[in-house]
């Protein structure tokens, strides 16, 4: 299955999926835990969890380096996982997918290499308003270095870019994009396409931070024509500590490399070094070897469910939640784009979103509470923080009616 298949009506048996997922049994003081955590990190299914016991205890090894079994095995195992990853957002090529720790290692390796080359005195880099810290600082640095200039797209009361003012900043000026696919915040989709497009017309590359996106929707990077995207793999059922950076051939092999060490190099002595081809250029040291194929089986976890059938039911389930959320008296939310994933981001007359997320702890109900990394974005809505339910494909109807109701107890014990 190809997540281009359009499998709109692939049955979603979430009951069955729930028992992939071990932790999903777990007790929270007494009660079975609901996790509605699911932007910060997802849980992980057995298949996952089964891939890293494998690999440690059958064929753990260094990868690229040794002639021995175990290491042939390890390296194969590690660039089958390579090309699932490139398979699942449809790469062009094997070698434009880059395993990192994550998003935000994956937008830092970007802004130094890229802007590093590229950005000089008086250049522009483009971000929006509602950007996660990983998307705002490493461009600030490299900026601050180079004497560029960090500008920003504005957004509007219902948490959606503003996209006449985008239009005006685009300019010559600007030497990339980088916006967020989804917002982890409000939940907002942005208009990604009419970006790329808008940002190519004057030769403008466009990175976008999928963390919150792949997840949730099928994504071709081909299709969208994107130059960089960036995402993470403990946020869509894969571990901690790996994450992907999806750059155009054209651009990665522009770029210089990020670190230097073992496997970026071709060929070294004191005089000078060569640099190894593509993806290795960017891989320097021991990766994470048992995450990168751990998050193979993930990829595949979310293939054989079905991207499209996740999408849906995930739909389904936010909207149930938002009619339930809408109805109850003194709760507002924040954001109200007209197209959103992944997240509700809400609070509760004038009760601190801290004390209203212990509540629901103490209820088993596992939300989000703060500024999410997003601390413009708080400032812009003159608030401290927001509650956030943030959902995955595990999530039910059943989950949602307790939240509702641990609300209206919050609300009884708060307000
Ligand atoms: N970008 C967005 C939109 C996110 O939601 C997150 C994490 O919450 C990140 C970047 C950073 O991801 P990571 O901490 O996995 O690098």
């Amino acid at each position: 299955m190809t997540n281009s298949d359009t499998i709109t009506d692939q049955v979603f048996d979430v009951e069955s999926i729930r028992k992939d997922f071990p932790i999903l049994q777990t007790k929270v003081y007494g009660k079975p835990l609901i996790y509605l955590d699911n932007a910060a990190t997802t849980q992980k299914p057995l298949q996952v969890l089964q891939t890293l016991e494998k690999y440690y205890t059958e064929y753990n090894s260094n990868v690229h380096r040794g002639v021995h079994l175990l290491s042939q095995q390890a390296t194969e195992a590690y660039e089958a996982a390579r090309k699932k990853i490139a398979a699942f957002i449809n790469a062009k090529h094997d070698h434009e997918v880059i395993f990192t720790k994550g998003t935000t290692n994956s937008i830092n390796l970007v802004a130094y290499t890229y802007g590093r080359k590229f950005l000089k005195e008086g250049d522009e880099v483009l971000i929006s308003a509602m950007e996660h810290h990983s998307n705002i600082v490493p461009w600030q640095i490299i900026c601050e270095e180079k004497n560029a200039v960090l500008k920003v797209i504005p957004i509007d009361e219902a948490g959606e870019l503003q996209m006449n003012e985008f239009d005006k900043l685009l300019t010559p000026k600007v030497k990339i994009v980088a916006v967020t696919y989804v917002s982890n915040s409000l939940g907002t989709v942005n208009p990604v396409r009419e970006i790329i497009a808008k940002a190519h017309a004057l030769n403008i590359p466009v990175l976008l931070d999928g963390a919150q996106a792949v997840q949730h929707m099928p994504l071709d990077v081909q299709e969208l024509d994107v130059d960089f995207l960036a995402f993470s793999g403990h946020k869509m059922y894969g571990p901690t500590g790996i994450g992907i950076l999806y750059g155009k051939e054209k651009w990665l092999n522009d770029m210089p490399p990020y670190e230097g060490g073992g496997d970026m190099i071709s060929h070294v002595t004191f005089a000078k070094t060569t640099y190894n081809e593509l993806p290795f250029k960017f891989e320097a040291g021991t990766p994470d070897i048992s995450g990168a194929i751990a998050l193979g089986s993930a990829v595949d976890y979310i293939q054989q469910a079905g991207i499209h059938a996740i999408q849906q039911w995930e739909e389904e389930l936010i909207a149930y939640a938002y009619d339930k959320l809408a109805a109850i008296p003194s709760l507002r939310f924040i954001g109200d784009a007209r197209h959103r994933a992944g997240a509700i981001s809400f609070l509760i007359g004038n009760i601190h979103p801290f004390d209203t997320g212990e509540i629901l702890d103490k209820q088993s109900i596992a939300v989000r509470t703060g500024h999410h990394c997003t601390q413009p974005l708080m400032e812009l809505f003159h608030i401290p923080g927001t509650v956030r339910a943030s959902f995955a494909c595990y999530n039910t109807k059943a989950e949602v009616d307790e939240l509702v109701r641990a609300i209206e107890k919050a609300k009884r014990m708060l307000e």
